[in-house]
């Protein structure tokens, strides 16, 4: 069994690579939902739905995210019309939030509306929520505290950042299979997909009891770097990094995850890190990181289990 931990676009590829290598039963992908926001009545989960299509093969490669050859009839209706019209809804991705929303209010958990999303779109393996509780990430910024999307998509990340906080993360658990994942018997690896450290995994790190349940487990603990060559491959990874006065680098990704991880998959182009980020008491490996096609996310996805099963996992 495994158990890889994504946020969105860069989580989607890695655990692409993932699902085209691992049985559809031992692979558990658990996505963060601290960006998950009611939009015009809809709710809207933007992580869960770019794994949703990247593994549904369905996925928008240019924009990078949503579905790909969509329509947008509906959002320009909206605008003439004097709606909302700040966050972009496709057509077809429309039909996911309305569909979810219906099945949310009939009292179905969100991982049981992930499921079944899945079954509808032929996605064997598992893909499921961080957590079923309705939490939100808030950024922290020298301008002040703002709900994720309000931050990333109005604000475009300009507002420097100091760090996250979480709306209603007290009362939650880990939804019932990432929690059967963690304390599976069987789990071989524990994989931070290359995500935003920040405001994709460290959401799913706080949910209460996933952070103690990493600290004590006996399974290698491993992340792959979303920093190559002092940059993020898109969004706001690598300001935050500096920002946080962290090096923009694999090594502030190790300094970050420190305590947590075992091993770091960093890209060739960072192979100098290998040295000091083993000084560090993480194991370090270099391999191509940048994924542009299938073929890279299947290779790098090799790559990262055939690192896990090098590495002892004792903890020290
Ligand atoms: P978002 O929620 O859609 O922004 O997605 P994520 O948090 O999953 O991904 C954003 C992070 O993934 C950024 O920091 C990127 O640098 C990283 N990323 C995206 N594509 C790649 C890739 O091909 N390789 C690596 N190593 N990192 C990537």
């Amino acid at each position: 069994m495994i158990l890889a931990l994504a946020g969105g676009v860069g989580g989607a590829k890695l655990a692409h690579g993932l699902a085209r290598n691992i049985d559809p039963s031992e692979l558990v992908i658990a996505v963060n939902t601290g960006d998950d926001f009611l939009h015009l009545d809809y709710f809207i989960c933007p992580d869960l739905d770019s794994v949703l299509y990247k593994l549904a093969g369905i996925n928008d490669i240019e924009r990078g995210w949503g579905i790909r050859d969509e329509s947008w009839n509906f959002m320009e209706s909206l605008k003439k019309v004097g709606g909302e019209d700040w966050f972009q809804l496709g057509d077809k991705d429309l039909a996911t939030h309305i569909e979810r929303s219906r099945l949310l209010s009939e009292g179905q958990t969100l991982s049981e509306v992930t499921r079944a999303l899945c079954r509808k779109h032929n996605v064997v393996h598992t893909i499921v929520p961080m957590t079923d509780h309705r939490v939100g990430t808030i950024v922290d910024t020298q301008e002040g505290d703002f709900f994720f999307q309000d931050y990333f998509v109005r604000l475009r990340c300009e507002p420097a950042f100091t760090g996250v906080h979480y709306k209603g993360m007290e009362d939650a658990t880990p939804s019932p299979q990432f929690s059967k994942a963690l304390e599976s018997a069987d789990l071989k690896a524990i994989i931070f997909c290359p995500s935003n450290p920040f405001v994709s995994i460290d959401p799913i790190l706080n949910v209460p009891g996933v952070t103690g349940a990493l600290r004590t487990t006996e399974t290698p603990v491993i992340a792959v770097s979303p920093i190559i060559g002092g940059q993020a491959i898109k969004g706001p990874a690598a300001k935050m990094m500096a920002e946080l006065d962290l090096p923009v680098s694999p090594l502030g990704i190790a300094q970050h995850y420190g305590g947590l991880i075992d091993g770091l998959i960093i890209d060739n182009e960072d192979r100098m890190l290998v040295g000091p980020i083993m000084a560090t008491g993480i194991d370090a490996y270099a391999t191509n990181t940048l994924m542009r096609s299938a073929e890279d996310e299947s290779l790098l996805a090799q790559e990262t289990l055939s690192f896990v099963r090098g590495l002892s996992g004792n903890r020290p």
